[in-house]
């Protein structure tokens, strides 16, 4: 039996209308188990509509009672914690303590949100110029759209709304085709937190949908993640149609391992990191990168038992390590990238594919894979996998294995572990990339910290959550006043200054 999914448009469940669907699968059985309706540009335009009607009424609301949403909010996220979890994983695959990380990501974005009013105080001189006092206040901008990826359905939307609406703007999110249960959940207990009607929208739907939120004129920022081409493309149309856009993309993370490391613990780190959630995370290692002949000898010989004895399973299955990928078509664009690896010359130590799960042989399960001696011309270096596959290069020196993360295309995320300080701090100070592990596999901020990539990994130039979030989310206005207004000076005709 499969659900027809709906759209949450002025706090109610609206059933779409324009006669196209995309099936949702359960990755475990292959099954598809409900459709999500694909919105028309009309109904894309009435979530708009609806979050602009609930914008006037929110953006007065006081900083302190739209805290207080958030603050219930929050508490709903923990009451359904199980029920949550159980939802995304099977849409997503993930296993089940893996999505619980992922709505407690999503609801730590939800605490730092509690304390936004203490962000958008702005700031006062008083005494600026003789009678004159300055300040300025951040206020919101309006209607916000935010178009999210399959991976973290609970997480992202988050990211972004939860900010935004504290901020004082109201939103409409188009979350992933693949996975929108979650986010249609989340907008309902929003509203039983306390949120007014109109504050929280989501619409489903595909590229129709994303283009009406890109070009529609009330919309007044996008905040987008998701693969990079897209991310381009959602960056240059946005901005020509005069809106703030912020789009974060693709990602090729290192570990740099250097021969004084603790192997015993990279080796774990690199088996969470990169084989945790099928790999498809955004901050997944799927690069090591050992320096010197005898690290690597000694991390290959580490990592191959390590590999082949993973527990690939069902997401409900507590005892595995992760679950199936998201769809075929995404297990499939694995297995052709692992082809892809062999037939340009790397050594493929684990072959994950035509991994089956005895009794589910039509769900999406991949087993790990691991490469050895991949080299920067490959194309399994150059471009992103999003799977459970871990590529060995190999570097001679500190200096050469350094360079490689900071020459490649995507700067996301990269990891360096040693004992050696020097090394670490000079590498952290000099590597081209946005978001730096040292001896820490996924160095994701913390949500009162802010998440962004550089390069190809993010376009626009405020990242999300932390204070990058909040002025991201809202415009500054500075106020220039005198009381009393007594004195008499004439007219000046010369700009005024402090000379
Ligand atoms: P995706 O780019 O396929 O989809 C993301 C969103 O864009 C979805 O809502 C989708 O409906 C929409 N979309 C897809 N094609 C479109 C088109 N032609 N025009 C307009 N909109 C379109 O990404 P995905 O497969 O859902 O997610 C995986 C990707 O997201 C990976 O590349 C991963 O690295 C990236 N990601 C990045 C971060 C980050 O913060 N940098 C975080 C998570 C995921």
């Amino acid at each position: 039996m499969t659900t027809d999914l709906h759209h949450f448009i002025n706090g109610a469940k609206i059933v779409g209308t324009s006669g196209r669907t995309l099936g949702v699968f359960n990755p475990n059985t292959g099954e598809v188990t409900a459709k999500t309706p694909l919105a028309s540009a009309d109904e894309v335009r009435a979530g708009i509509a609806s979050a602009a009607g609930a914008f006037p009424g929110w953006a007065a609301t006081n900083p302190q009672r739209r805290a207080r949403v958030m603050f219930e909010f929050k508490r709903l996220l923990e009451d359904n914690m199980d029920e949550l979890a159980e939802m995304l994983s099977s849409e997503h695959g993930k296993v089940i303590a893996d999505s619980k990380g992922d709505i407690q990501r999503g609801l730590e974005v939800i605490e730092f949100a509690c304390g936004i009013p203490h962000l958008q105080k702005g700031e006062f001189t008083e005494g600026a110029g003789p009678d004159i006092d300055m300040y300025s206040m951040r206020q919101p901008l309006g209607v916000c759209a935010g178009i999210t990826p399959f991976n973290f359905p609970a997480m992202i939307p988050m990211w972004m709304f939860g900010v935004a609406i504290a901020c004082g703007n109201t939103f409409v999110c188009k979350p992933s085709e693949k996975d929108p249960s979650v986010p249609l959940r989340l907008a309902e207990l929003f509203m039983e937190a306390g949120a007014p009607a109109g504050v929280l929208n989501v619409v489903n739907g595909d590229k129709e949908a994303v283009d009406t939120l890109l070009t529609d004129p009330q919309v007044e920022a996008i905040s987008f993640v998701g693969s990079s081409m897209i991310a381009e493309y959602i960056y240059a149309t946005g901005a020509a149609h005069g809106k703030r856009v912020q789009a974060m993309g693709g990602a090729k993370n290192h570990a740099i391992i250097m021969p004084d490391a603790d192997l015993d613990r990279v080796v774990d780190d690199l088996i969470g990191a990169g084989y945790g959630s099928a790999g498809e995370r955004c901050m997944a290692l799927s690069v090591a990168v050992p320096v010197g002949k005898e690290t690597g000898d000694r991390l290959i010989e580490k990592l191959i038992p390590r590999v082949e004895s993973l527990k690939v399973g069902l997401s409900t299955d507590v005892d595995a390590d992760y679950g199936p990928m998201v769809t075929a078509e995404q297990r499939d664009k694995v297995a052709g990238w692992i082809d892809r690896g062999v037939e340009q010359g790397a050594d493929l130590l684990v072959d994950g594919r035509g991994f089956e799960l005895q009794g589910y042989e039509d769900g999406f399960f991949i087993g790990g894979s691991l490469f050895d001696n991949v080299t920067p011309d490959m194309d399994i270096w150059k471009e992103e996998i999003f799977g459970p596959v871990l590529s060995v290069v190999r570097a001679e020196t500190f200096e050469e294995a350094a360079e490689l993360p900071s020459a490649h295309q995507y700067g996301n995320g990269v990891a360096i572990f040693t004992r050696d300080g020097d090394a670490a701090r000079s590498f952290a100070s000099k590597v081209n990339v946005g978001m730096v592990g040292i001896n820490v596999p996924i160095p994701v901020p913390l949500a009162y910290h802010s998440f962004g990539g550089w390069k190809r990994s993010a376009f626009g130039d405020t990242n999300q959550h932390g204070t990058e979030g909040v002025k991201f989310y809202t415009k500054v206005k500075t106020v220039t006043s005198r009381w009393p207004t007594g004195l008499k000076e004439g007219s000046s005709f010369v700009i005024p200054t402090m000379k």
